[in-house]
């Protein structure tokens, strides 16, 4: 299984989960894209600067994380902005379709701190899971992310 990582769950761990206190969860993660089952997109490398310029660097150094948009994505991306015209407002989410047409291409999971939000919310209000379920791409939080992948860490 693979999956992509948002911007809020990069952010996250580094806010959350420091690697100086939860030093296997950042392994984890680095052996997962080690074996091809997590990325970013080019995209959300961008954003990552607002977690910090070692987050960046990590990001932006580490093997195989980093996959670049391909022309495919780009249709999509065009697409889900004729379909949602009002959905990217400048730099807050200018990255949202990307995610979802990177993972749309490559056929894997987005992992994303967003929910999902009702039927006849205004494109403004949109999250990432809605505009994810018109692609069918589906999208897990951090910790179905960690489930999935079976690490657990500490005593057993
Ligand atoms: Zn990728």
């Amino acid at each position: 299984m693979r999956f992509t990582l948002d911007t809020n769950i990069l952010i996250g761990l580094v806010r959350q989960y420091p690697r100086d206190i939860f030093p296997g969860l950042w392994a984890s993660i680095e052996a997962s894209v080690g074996a091809h089952e997590s990325c970013i997109c080019e995209a959300i490398l961008r954003e990552v600067k607002r977690g910090g310029d070692d987050l960046h660097k990590w990001a932006k150094d580490l093997p195989g994380f980093v996959c670049e948009v391909s022309d495919e994505e780009l249709i999509t991306v065009a697409s889900i902005g004729r379909a949602h015209p009002g959905w990217v407002q400048g730099q807050l989410n200018e990255a949202d379709p990307f995610i979802v047409a990177h993972a749309k291409a490559e056929d894997s999971t987005i992992v994303t701190e967003e929910n999902r939000k009702g039927p006849g919310t205004e494109d403004k209000n949109q999250k990432i899971p809605n505009i994810a379920d018109e692609h069918s791409v589906e999208t897990v939080k951090f910790f179905d992310y960690v489930r999935a992948n079976g690490w657990s860490f500490g005593a057993t």
